[in-house]
């Protein structure tokens, strides 16, 4: 299964991401959080997309194509894959596709999860997130078990620096700009697939389940 989870930061794609592929058994690919593990490890690639991060804009299209491409010609991905995050952009999906058909392989979906605004500026306040392995809790939306501590391996939970109220104003904005236009590119195209993102974590999950048993019948 090649599938995209697309969605406005906070949209919850990192939550569902998780679920999707540990029930599909593919590979997760998230642009922010390879850029983040480049930060992290002080790779060339890290320092480039630092100071579009910290802006709350997006890192340029060769640097995220190029990150992209070099993770799907890997092997795990042969029998599919769940991009969380990209395409970002039309010049993105156009890239997309380009690799996909040098690799004789087609988009069964584009999840599209949908939160109205307020709500997403909500979830990315209160987000912390697992320094470890990623997961993403909310303070109030979703707690961890123990205050302050990752239910799968105890670590200490983080906020992402840009999660901070000014950083999160812009980057809604300038992610909404992109959004229209892909949207409109996956539709005509026929991939695109609505989920209403604003409801429960199990009942979102439950959608996309449904979506997915009903594309393998
Ligand atoms: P994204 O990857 O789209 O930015 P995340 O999966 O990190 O989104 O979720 C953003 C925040 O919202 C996190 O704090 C997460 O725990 C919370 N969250 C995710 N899905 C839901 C939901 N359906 N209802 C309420 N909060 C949610
Ligand atoms: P969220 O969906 O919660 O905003 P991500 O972890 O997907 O967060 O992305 C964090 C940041 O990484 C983005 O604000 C952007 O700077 C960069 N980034 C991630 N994916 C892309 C992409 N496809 N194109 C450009 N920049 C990206």
């Amino acid at each position: 299964m090649n599938l995209i989870l697309m969605g406005l930061p906070g949209a919850g794609k990192g939550t569902q991401a998780e679920k999707i592929v540990e029930q599909y058994n593919i590979p997760h690919i998230s642009t922010g959080d390879m850029f983040r593990a480049a930060i992290k490890n002080g790779t060339e690639l890290g320092l480039k997309a630092k100071a579009f991060m910290d802006e709350g804009n997006l890192v340029p299209d060769e640097v995220t194509v190029g990150i992209v491409k070099e993770r799907l010609s890997q092997d795990d991905c042969s029998d599919g894959f769940l991009l969380d995050g990209f395409p970002r952009t039309v010049a993105q999906a156009s890239a997309l596709e380009e690799m996909l058909a040098s690799l004789d392989r087609k988009l069964d979906h584009v999840i599209y999860v949908q939160v109205p605004e307020e709500e997403l500026f909500k979830r990315l306040t209160g987000r912390w997130i697992c320094p470890t392995c990623g997961t993403a809790y909310h303070e109030v939306f979703n707690p961890p078990k123990e205050n302050g501590k990752c239910d799968k391996d105890g670590s200490d939970l983080m906020q992402r620096d840009d999660d901070r109220p000014e950083t999160v104003e812009k980057r809604l904005k300038v992610n909404m700009e992109q959004t229209q236009p892909l949207v409109d590119f996956y539709s005509e195209k026929g991939y695109l697939r609505d989920i209403d993102g604003n409801r429960e974590i199990g009942n979102v999950f439950a959608d996309i389940e449904d979506l997915l048993k009903g594309s393998r019948q």
